[in-house]
Formats: C-alpha cells, structure tokens, sequence
C-alpha cells in the first residue's frame, strides 16, 4: 500500500493511539466481515457519552482531554451547507467511511448509507422512469415458499419486475428467480428475496402500496450498495458523493440514521484552543 491516501502531515490519524479503550462502533449488523476482525481503536468514537471513558493521565503532564470529545463538536450535516463542487475526498476510515474536506472544514461520509440512498432513490424512481436493469443469473434459484410468504409475493410480484427481477412460477410454492437487478450482487439474491417476503408479511396486507414499494426498495439498496470494510478507489469515492447530493435526502439513509458528519474549522480549532 504505497498509495495510502491518509497523509496529515504526520503519518496518519495519531488520535488511534489515545482511544486504546475506545469501544468500537456500532457497525451494521449486514456487514460482511464479522464486526471483530475490526480493529478497536477508533479515533471519533461518536456514540459514546464522554463521561464512559476512564480517563488516563501521564504523569507530569495535564490530563489528556478525553479523544471522543469529538463526540461534542461533530454534528449531522443540512444540506444546504454541503456543495459537491468543493468536497475533496481524501481517503477512508477503516475503510468504511469516506474522510473529506470542502471549505467548512472536515466531513465523514458512511459509505454504506450513502450509497443506500442512492439506490434507494433509483429503486422508487423506477415506478415511473424506466425500469431497473437487469441480468440472468447462470443458474435460476429455485425456492419454495412458505404459504404467506407465497401470499405476499402474489402482493408484490409486479413491483418486483419493475424493480428487475425476473421470476417464474413453477409447481406449486415453488418460484424461480431468473434475473435480478445489476446492481445486485448475484450471492444476494436468495437471502434478499427471502427478506423482502418476510418483510411484506409482516406488514399486513393492510398497508398502502406505497409503503410495501418503500420496503422492497429499502431492503434491495441495502443488500446492493457496498459494504462497510471495503476499500473504494478515489473515483468511487468521487461518485459516490456526487450521486449522494443529488438525491432527494443527501443526509439520511432511507432508514433515517445520518449520512454525513461533520467537523467544522472553528470546531477544530476551537478543539485545539486557537480562537
Ligand atoms: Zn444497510
């Protein structure tokens, strides 16, 4: 890794050896890598209340101000405060968060969300522009269905082919899945089908048709959009961001947690006691 894209000045973000106590994020529970292969030191630990950290002092010196009172000046982003043009991605977070800068200071991006949105919006859009992608699979993936789940697919089986999937009824319970959109990793295609029935079931037939479309679009972006510990090329990065700000909620993930955090310059040298 000759390339590594973090260079501030000094080698790279030094607060890491401050945190060793820091608990570790709460990560999505849909990540790929199991959350403990992820290191513990997290530099901005933004969960955690500050008065949970034992508080280490060195001898001869003043205590060290405690690293997550990050937790304090980082704040979810408006949107009006954000322009594409000027937003700098610099490198990643344990490759899971985008680190960037524009003129306001210092911005971290979740990827994963970011690119949740995304998709998400495609996925809604798709009901009136045109509609999804999508690609055979080389095998069709049989499944049987349980009868509710058999109950909601019937519920739901056009907004599926807007959406790209490309599915065939077979003998009885059974389905066929034949195609699925592009953006969907082919090792998904079962487990999200299964999860979009269930999800249908459970929320009753009553539901506007809306909401049902809501669902599916929301499960579908999350199992599409790339994970937290991946690694992205600078252009991804680059995309990502100005795909994200030409959604229509660039700040939340169709789920509602904050996409995008940031560290302001006067909160930064406010941190440092320079004004
Ligand atoms: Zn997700």
């Amino acid at each position: 890794m000759t390339d590594e894209p973090l260079h501030f000045e000094e080698r790279s973000f030094s607060a890491t050896a401050l945190s060793e106590t820091a608990p570790p994020l709460a990560f999505e529970r849909e990540a790929t890598t199991p959350v403990e292969n992820i290191p513990q030191e997290i530099p901005f630990s933004f969960e955690t209340a500050a008065t949970e950290r034992p508080t280490t002092g060195i001898a001869g010196y003043a205590e060290l101000p405690p690293v997550n009172s990050a937790d304090k000046l980082t704040r979810s982003i408006e949107v009006e405060q954000i322009s594409s043009a000027k937003i700098q991605p610099l490198g990643q977070l344990h490759e899971s968060f985008i680190i960037a800068v524009d003129d306001e200071g210092l911005l971290l991006i979740d990827q994963h969300v970011a690119h949740e949105r995304i998709l998400f919006d495609k996925y809604r859009k798709s009901e009136t522009d045109r509609p999804i992608e999508s690609q055979n699979l080389l095998l069709p993936e049989t499944i049987d269905l349980s009868p509710a789940q058999s109950e909601a697919f019937q519920l739901i089986e056009n907004d599926l082919e807007t959406l790209g999937f490309g599915v065939m009824k077979l003998s009885g319970r059974t389905i066929a899945i034949k195609s699925i959109p592009t953006d969907l990793p082919a090792s998904e295609a079962r487990n999200l089908f299964a999860e979009i029935l269930d999800t249908i079931e459970n929320e009753k037939k009553g539901s506007p048709k809306s909401t049902l479309r809501d669902d599916i679009a929301a499960s579908l972006a999350c199992k599409a959009a790339v994970k937290i510990n991946m690694k992205l090329t600078p252009e991804k990065m680059h995309w990502l961001i100005d795909r994200l700000l030409v959604t229509s909620s660039p700040t939340t993930c169709p789920h509602g947690r904050p996409v995008i955090l940031r560290l302001s310059m006067k909160d930064i040298e406010r941190g440092f006691h320079r004004t």
